[in-house]
């Protein structure tokens, strides 16, 4: 391996860390704790003039990490004891306006005193006059209600520092310019401002002419590369079924070996922990990892000795590996650029390579620019039929045999079977079956159902003990959770059945009651969760939001018998074996961490 194909880790030439760049050391933090490796390409340009306070005009998709590329540096430039509105974000639609306003909590948790407010249509107004009133600093909102709250006077944008517009284009096709005009004259004039937009239309560019100073402008190019000798797919997934559909994929593909892209190191560890304990021996590659290691997990690569590799971009940048047969795209990349890259590490040496990418119902504008921008054909992927996974299985056979006859030297055996044969007077194609039988450890050549992902231990207890487990679960052992998951993520009470049952394998039937509001829900849980189902739980994604569950204090919590499924053995779990009496209790008290502001329907 050349030094130019090591991978490289986050101290590569290639660009500034976040440590680089003058974050306050409470969002430094808070980049850390969410794991993200380095700043993407729009992150990287962004980050240091927004902090400069200059005025910025991106050129930029969502999945690019532009939510982060602005949040970051302004953010750091607030003053948590001022509380007046200091930055406003419009946004086109509620679901951004929440999505933004949910990035922002997380980046700015450790920034005590700091209120974050999602203001928009369609719902009542009483909260959001609360919220404003005890001093949000930071709101997020679409132009419409931003424009009733400064008009009816419970907003004043006297005092703003910041004004974020985000997909300008958007808020442009659904009428929104007159109304952004309008808040922009609310603002003070000397106001920092950054524009992000995915076209630049000419209303957008007059826009930024009239209310942009010098903007630093910036456009995500795109590298037009063709890969004719990658078979692309696509797969469409919900967000909390991506790792049942990867072990699908790791039980039906043929490949010499996969390497998997995350997007944060924390998922590139839990993708690996994930597939061992599923049975699939998978190794991470990060920028975490000493070089010395991150060598020593390619040099295993290389030599076969492991086949599953799930890495982060910069992990496995310049990566040349031919044994790779086979990139999934588990998290979709930042941009174009970022695809290529990562299906160029398949494909090597003039060899043919299979890319998969998973995009849900938010990235499905990628799949279009994959297939637009790059002209690259996506087809959609298909689990094959058991007729042609038994078909497949012959085709391998067959190499095999063909391999083995060529390039070995069978003298030795050649005679032993002679000998066989004319010893015990046996047919010799019957025993060439019963060789082939032996060869495959004794397991039939052909598949009677569909293979499915092979059960690890965790599993094989809970339906052992599930089995078993005739308890009845009164109401009196569970209470009320709140997870903020709600309609507006697009999501259904299925969904979070199914995804709680998914991922921790609690067994359904623990899962009572579910009341579901606009960007939160209500849901009957087991009381007494051991901590770490509860903070496995925080971590669930249903719809693209993770739950964040914590105990639902906004209303009496009937009172029963505690500790009930303690020490049971499984009580449905997968993970943890069972119910055991913990702390599992959230610190952030039936709201967002920071402050609870979005419950508004209560
Ligand atoms: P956005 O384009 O802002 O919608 O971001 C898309 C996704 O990328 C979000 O899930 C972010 O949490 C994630 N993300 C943003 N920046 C980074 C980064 N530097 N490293 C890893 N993930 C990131």
């Amino acid at each position: 391996m050349t030094e130019e194909e090591l991978p490289q880790g986050e101290h590569d030439s290639e660009g500034p860390r976040f440590e680089d760049f003058d974050l306050a050391p409470a969002i430094q933090k808070a980049v850390a704790r969410v794991g993200y490796e380095t700043p993407s390409p729009i992150q990287r340009r962004s980050i240091p003039p927004l902090l400069e306070g200059c005025d910025l005009l991106g050129v930029a998709q969502t999945g690019t990490g532009k939510t982060a590329a602005f949040s970051l540096p302004l953010l750091s430039r607030l003053d948590p004891d001022l509380k007046v509105v200091q930055m406003l974000c419009l946004a086109p639609t509620r679901e951004l306006a929440i999505q933004v306003a949910e990035a922002m909590e997380t980046f700015a948790e450790d920034i005590p005193g700091l209120r974050i407010l999602a203001v928009y249509g369609g719902t009542g107004y009483t909260e959001q006059i609360r919220e404003l009133k005890r001093g949000a600093q930071i709101v997020v909102g679409t132009p419409g209600r931003v424009m009733d709250h400064v008009k009816k006077k419970y907003m004043k944008l006297d005092q703003v520092k910041a004004m974020v517009l985000d997909e300008a284009d958007e808020m442009l096709s659904m009428g929104f310019i007159e109304d952004i005009e309008w808040i922009l004259e609310q603002t003070p004039s000397d106001r920092q401002t950054a524009l992000f937009s995915a076209t630049m239309p000419k209303p957008i560019r007059k826009l930024a002419d009239k209310h942009l100073n010098e903007p630093v402008e910036i456009t995500i190019e795109v590298k037009r590369e063709n890969a004719p000798n990658i078979r692309q797919r696509f797969l469409k997934v919900r967000p909390h079924e991506k790792i049942d559909m990867l072990s699908r994929i790791l039980e039906i593909e043929t490949f010499g070996a996969m390497l998997i892209f995350a997007r944060t190191k924390n998922a590139t560890t839990d993708i690996a922990e994930t597939l061992m304990a599923k049975g699939y021996p998978a190794e991470a590659l990060n920028g975490d990892m000493p070089q010395k290691l991150r060598e020593k997990t390619v040099d295993r690569l290389r030599k076969g000795h492991v086949k599953v590799v799930v890495a982060t971009d910069v992990a496995a940048r310049g990566l040349d590996v031919d044994v790779i047969t086979h990139v999934v795209n588990y998290d979709a990349p930042f941009d174009l650029e970022s695809y290529t890259h990562r299906i160029g590490r398949t494909g090597r040496a003039g060899r043919e390579g299979d890319a998969i990418l998973f995009v849900t119902n938010k990235e499905m504008r990628m799949l279009n620019a994959i297939e637009r921008t790059l002209k690259s054909k996506c087809d959609e992927y298909k689990f094959p039929t058991l007729e042609e996974m038994n078909e497949r299985k012959l085709g391998e056979f067959f190499t095999r045999m063909e391999e083995a006859l060529t390039s070995n030297d069978l003298t030795d055996y050649r005679q032993a079977i002679q000998k066989f044969l004319e010893e015990s007077g046996k047919d010799s194609i019957d025993v060439a079956a019963a060789l082939a039988y032996l060869d495959a450890g004794k397991k039939p050549l052909f598949y009677d159902e569909m293979p499915t992902a092979p059960k690890g231990p965790k599993r094989e207890r809970r339906e052992r003990d599930g089995d078993r487990d005739d308890r009845y679960v009164n109401n009196n052992d569970l209470q009320s959770y709140r997870v903020e998951v709600g309609e507006y993520h697009g999501a259904e009470k299925r969904d979070l059945v199914g995804a709680i049952a998914n991922e921790i394998g609690m067994d359904s039937k623990f899962i009572g009651k579910i009341r579901m509001f606009k960007d939160h829900s209500f849901i009957d849980l087991p009381k007494d969760m051991p901590k770490e189902v509860h903070e496995a739980l925080k971590q669930v994604w249903v719809q693209g939001h993770q739950l964040n569950i914590s105990v639902d204090r906004g209303r009496p919590r009937q009172e029963g018998r505690g500790g009930k499924f303690r020490g049971k053995g499984g009580g449905g779990f997968r993970k943890g074996g069972g119910f055991r009496k913990g702390d599992g209790r959230s610190k952030s008290g039936g709201g967002f961490k920071g402050g609870g502001k979005f419950h508004k329907e209560r």
